[in-house]
């Protein structure tokens, strides 16, 4: 069982300290999203997850943490200035902002508004996504001296260190940088809860590879990603792949994957049950031939007079130097968490015909692993008792110590935000120094001494 839609899982998240709308007492800022007590830890496990997987795991990973705003040249030769726009489109009749490429068309090929239906839309013209600011003290708004622009993508921050990185670390091909960060996108329709927005967080690689073997470990990295994916609890029947057309590919792009999941199941359509969790791009030599100081065009003139850097690879195998080719794997952090809770959620009916929500985190994401209850809050021995195994659990797993309810509402609370154990300190325990865990998902309870429930629970973590 996965949530039937986002819907469920925003409302948990609000309920539940996960994720809150942001700016809330000002009446909230568009699309818009902040996250809680128990997202951030879920979002810091997914981000752990994936840089041990990514860059300790294998060894050809370096990991990277550049600016969010860098020289204004980098935009200009990534291509961004000019084409980092989406079609942008105003419906007549009730003037909503539309993003022309995701209208359904009518019969006679019409774009239709997707509020009201009408096909009386305005001609597309681009909107470029780019969030702008100024540089210093002294300048003035729109000084294009100052003009500088909030990072729409991680990726470029990596191209430009390619050669710091190569040069320090030592690298051959292939090889690759990992980054981790925030990227910015004033979005024409953002929505879906944390779906769209125009904050959000990348997982980026950019793999540099040579030109020969760009096909073999392009497809290395997909099968790579599906299984790191599956690792995630999110259940294959809800991944499917989607081979961009030719006119989808940007213009770097000779080959991008996308990995899709169910975010919407309500949808009777199944194809429009879809969208994008990821992308896996063969970025061709583009990128580090624009970037560089060399190379020239048609006439003999420099593509970028800016640069200071040549990013050529020399291969001492072959004597060769060339630009390596670049395999992109980019995942957004705040879609995979959306991703994680969707198929984690499950229903369950008690005996007494209630429902119970289960969150189903597989336990290396789940946001506390662990949550120690007294069976009777008013017996000071108890309380003390499972207040120590708390304080003995911590510094190895996340733990909490909760007493704010009978021992049926603390284990339901603690279904529902997906913790793996509760461990239940009761009179008996003062007796034979043993405990109560009790498993979430099964529902099954085992007596466990309290000298081996730190080695119990890291065996079943
Ligand atoms: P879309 O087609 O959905 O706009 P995209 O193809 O433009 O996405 P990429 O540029 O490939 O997205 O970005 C890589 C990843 O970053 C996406 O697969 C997604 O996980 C994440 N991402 C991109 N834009 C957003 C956004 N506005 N909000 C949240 N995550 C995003």
């Amino acid at each position: 069982m996965s949530a039937p839609n986002i819907e469920t899982i925003a409302s948990l998240s609000k309920r539940r300290g996960f994720v809150f709308p942001a700016s809330d007492i000002y009446g909230g800022l568009g699309s818009s999203w902040d996250y809680g007590p128990l997202g951030v830890e879920l979002a810091n496990n997914i981000k752990k997850s994936w840089w041990n997987w990514a860059v300790y795991e294998r060894d050809d990973i370096e990991g990277l943490d550049s600016s969010i705003i860098l020289n204004r040249s980098v935009w200009k030769y990534s291509g961004h200035e000019t084409t980092f726009s989406d079609p942008l489109v105003d419906c007549r009749s009730c003037k909503s902002r539309l993003r022309q490429d995701k209208l359904d068309t009518d019969d006679a090929g019409k774009f239709i508004c997707s509020n009201c239906g009408s096909t009386d839309l305005t001609e597309p013209r681009p909107f470029n996504l780019m969030f702008r600011t100024t540089i210093g003290a002294v300048s003035a708004d729109d000084d294009p001296a100052a003009l500088a622009y909030l990072r729409p993508e991680t990726a470029q921050g990596i191209f430009i260190n390619f050669k710091n990185v190569l040069d320090t670390s030592r690298r051959k091909l292939p090889f690759g940088i990992a980054q981790i960060g925030k990227a910015f996108r004033n979005e024409v329709t953002p929505g879906n809860f944390i779906f769209r927005t125009r904050e959000f967080e990348q997982m980026e690689i950019e793999y540099f590879v040579r030109p020969d073997e760009v096909q073999k470990l392009h497809q290395e990295w997909l099968d790579a990603y599906l299984e790191w994916i599956k690792s995630l609890g999110i259940s294959a029947e809800n991944i499917k792949l989607y081979e961009q057309s030719a006119e989808e590919l940007a213009h770097y792009s000779e080959r991008t994957v996308d990995i899709l999941y169910r975010y919407f199941p309500e949808r009777s359509d199944e194809e429009k049950q879809w969208d994008e969790l990821m992308g896996i791009a063969n970025r061709t030599d583009y990128d580090l031939r624009v970037h560089s100081k060399k190379p020239e065009d048609a006439d003999g003139k420099r593509i970028n007079p800016d640069s200071t850097e040549d990013l050529s690879y020399f291969d001492p195998q072959t004597n060769e130097r060339f630009y390596p080719y670049i395999i992109e794997p980019s995942i957004g952090v705040n879609r995979t968490l959306l991703a994680v809770m969707m198929d984690a959620y499950t229903e369950k009916t008690t005996e007494k015909g209630e429902t119970r929500v289960i969150l189903k985190l597989v336990p290396e994401l789940a946001p506390i692993k662990a949550a120690v209850l007294p069976l009777a809050k008013n017996k000071p021995e108890i309380v003390e008792m499972a207040k120590r195994i708390k304080k003995d659990l911590q510094p190895s797993l996340r733990a909490v110590y909760d007493d704010t309810g009978g021992i049926g509402k603390l284990y339901a609370r603690q279904d529902e935000i997906g913790t793996p154990f509760c461990v239940t300190v009761d009179h008996e325990s003062l007796e034979d120094n043993a405990v109560t865990v009790r498993h979430r998902d099964s529902w099954e309870q085992e007596r466990v001494s309290t000298d081996a429930l730190k080695s119990y629970l890291a065996e079943r973590l």
